[in-house]
C-alpha cells in the first residue's frame, strides 16, 4: 500500500459550513506544516516548525501580512495523526467567512482542496486504517442512533476487522498447507490437507454465516427502515402517525381524505432509525391533488420495509378494508394489521388474519397498545437474531456480497474436501480475495475511489 501515498498536500473545511463558534480548516501532507506556517503568525514570535509544542495561538495572515483571522493551530506530526501525515489543524472562528478566507490562504500558500473523504482515503493508504474501519467512520458521522452509533464506532475501532483478518489468517494458511502438497505431491511429508484443517476451515465458515446474518440489522442501523401507514380515511392513520412521533405535525381531522401528501417523520424503534410515513387515504381519489396523494401513497407501500395496515377496530370490517389488504399482502412486504380505536371497543376479527406478519390492538387517542405494535416492528424489522451491535456489524451491500462469494467459495472446497489440492486452492484463492474486498486489500481502485467520493469534503 504503500506505494500509493501520495505526495501532494491537501486542505478543506472540516466543520460544517454555516454560523458556529469555531471553524476548522484541516491540511494533511508533505508540506502541510511549511504551508500552514507560511500562512501563520505566531501572537508569541513561534515558529510551527519548532518541535517543542504542538498548539500555537495566533492569527493567518495575508501575503502581505493583513490579519485574515485570529486562530489556534494544532500541529501533529507523521504518524501521530488521523492520515499518517503531517497534519495542521486551523482553529478559527466559525461562520462561512473567516473559514472560508483561511482555506483560500492555505490554498493558496500550496495546498491543494481535498476531495470528499480524502483524509480518511489517505488514512486507508497509509495503512493506518482498513477499509472497513473506513467506513465505520462515515458511519459513525452519519448514525442516527445509539446503536446505529455504537456499531460504527466498534467497527471504526477494528473490531469487525480483527474478526475478517482472523478468517483471513486461518485461510492463508491453510493455503499454505494446500498450496505445499500441490508443490510437493510424491513427498513423503505428513498428511497435509487433514481434518484438523477441515475443522479449521469449517469455523471460519461458520463465522462467515454469523457476519451475513448481521448484514440485515447492519443495513438498517444504518440506512434506516421505511414503514408506511395505509388504510381507508378516518380509521385514525395521521392519529397514529402522531402518537407514534409523540408530535403534532399531520393535520388530524374527522373530514376524510385531508391528508394528501405523504408525510414523513424519523423515529426511533429498538435502535433502528424509522422512516414513518404516513399515506394519503387510499380511496377512489375525487381530484388530481388526491390523484397524487394516492399515487405517491402506492410507490411508498411497494418501496416499504413494512406496511402498518389501519382499520377501526371499533366498527365491523368492511369490504372496502378487505380489498386494501388484499393489495397490501399482495405487495408481499411484510404487514402488520393495527386495530385502532380500542378504546371504543371491539367489532369482530378481521378475516383471515393469519396472513399478517402480526395484528396489535391500539388507540392512537390513549396510546394503549402502542408498546406491543413497536415491539411487533422491532421483531418484523430484526428479526429474532439477537445482534450485538457493539460485536461489529455488516453494514454495506458490498461487504455483503464480497462475503457471500467468500462463503460461497469456501463451502465449496468444504463440499469437495477430498479433490485434488489443485481444485482446493483455486476455492480457496477466491475466497481470501473476496474477503480482502472487504478490508480494501484486494479491492479495485475505481471501486475504492467510488467508497470514498461518498464521504463528506473535510473527513
Ligand atoms: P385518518 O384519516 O386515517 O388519518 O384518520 P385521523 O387520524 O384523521 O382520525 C380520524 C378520526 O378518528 C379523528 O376524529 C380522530 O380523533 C379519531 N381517532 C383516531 N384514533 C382514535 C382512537 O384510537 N380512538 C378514538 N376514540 N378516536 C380516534
Amino acid at each position: 500500500m504503500g506505494s500509493r501515498t501520495p505526495d501532494d498536500t491537501i486542505a478543506a473545511i472540516s466543520t460544517p459550513l454555516g454560523e458556529g463558534g469555531i471553524g476548522i480548516v484541516r491540511i494533511s501532507g508533505l508540506r502541510a506544516i511549511d504551508i500552514a506556517a507560511e500562512a501563520f503568525r505566531s501572537g508569541h514570535g513561534c515558529d510551527l516548525r519548532e518541535r517543542s509544542r504542538r498548539v500555537y495561538y495566533g492569527h493567518v495572515v495575508d501575503a502581505s501580512g493583513q490579519v485574515i483571522d485570529e486562530v489556534l493551530v494544532h500541529v501533529m506530526r507523521a504518524p501521530h495523526s488521523y492520515t499518517r501525515e503531517d497534519v495542521v489543524e486551523i482553529n478559527c472562528h466559525g461562520g462561512a467567512g473567516p473559514v472560508s478566507a483561511v482555506l483560500e490562504r492555505i490554498l493558496e500558500a500550496g495546498a491543494r482542496l481535498a476531495g470528499p473523504g480524502e483524509f480518511t482515503q489517505r488514512a486507508f493508504l497509509n495503512g493506518r486504517i482498513d477499509l472497513v474501519q473506513a467506513e465505520a467512520v462515515i458511519d459513525r458521522i452519519q448514525a442516527r442512533t445509539k446503536a446505529g452509533l455504537r456499531a460504527a464506532a466498534a467497527a471504526a475501532d477494528g473490531v469487525l476487522s480483527k474478526s475478517i483478518h482472523e478468517m483471513r489468517d486461518t485461510m492463508a494458511d491453510a493455503l499454505a498447507h494446500i498450496e505445499a502438497a500441490v508443490d510437493f505431491p510424491d513427498e513423503d511429508l505428513p498428511d497435509l490437507v487433514d481434518e484438523g484443517l477441515r475443522s479449521r476451515l469449517d469455523a471460519v465458515s461458520l463465522r462467515m454465516r454469523e457476519l451475513l446474518d448481521t448484514a440485515e440489522a447492519g443495513r438498517l442501523y444504518r440506512e434506516g427502515a421505511a414503514v408506511v401507514i395505509v388504510g381507508k380515511p378516518n380509521v385514525g392513520k395521521s392519529s397514529l402517525f402522531n402518537a407514534l412521533l409523540r408530535d403534532a405535525r399531520a393535520i388530524v381531522t374527522a373530514i376524510p381524505g385531508t391528508t394528501r401528501d405523504r408525510i414523513e417523520e424519523i423515529i426511533t424503534v429498538s435502535g433502528v432509525p424509522v422512516r414513518l410515513a404516513d399515506t394519503a387515504g387510499l380511496r377512489p381519489p375525487q381530484d388530481e391533488v388526491e390523484e397524487i396523494g394516492v399515487a405517491l401513497a402506492r410507490d411508498s407501500i411497494r418501496r416499504a420495509d413494512v406496511i402498518l395496515l389501519v382499520i377501526d377496530g371499533s366498527q365491523p370490517v368492511s369490504r372496502e378494508d378487505e380489498s386494501l389488504a388484499g393489495e397490501v399482502l399482495a405487495t408481499g412486504q411484510p404487514v402488520v394489521l393495527v386495530c385502532n380505536k380500542r378504546d371504543l371497543g371491539q367489532r369482530g376479527e378481521f378475516p383471515g388474519g393469519g396472513r399478517f406478519r402480526a395484528t396489535a390492538r391500539v388507540s392512537a387517542k390513549t396510546g394503549e397498545g402502542l408498546g406491543d405494535l413497536e415491539q411487533a416492528l422491532a421483531s418484523l424489522l430484526l428479526g429474532n437474531a439477537s445482534v450485538v451491535p457493539e460485536q461489529g456489524l455488516i453494514t454495506r451491500a458490498h461487504q455483503r456480497d464480497s462475503l457471500r462469494r467468500a462463503e460461497a467459495a469456501l463451502n465449496h472446497l468444504l463440499a469437495h474436501f477430498g479433490a485434488s489440492p489443485e481444485f482446493l486452492s483455486i476455492d480457496l484463492r477466491d475466497a481470501l480475495a473476496a474477503v480482502g474486498e472487504i478490508t480494501g486489500e484486494t479491492t479495485a481502485e475505481d471501486v475504492l475511489n467510488r467508497i470514498f467520493s461518498t464521504f463528506c469534503i473535510g473527513k
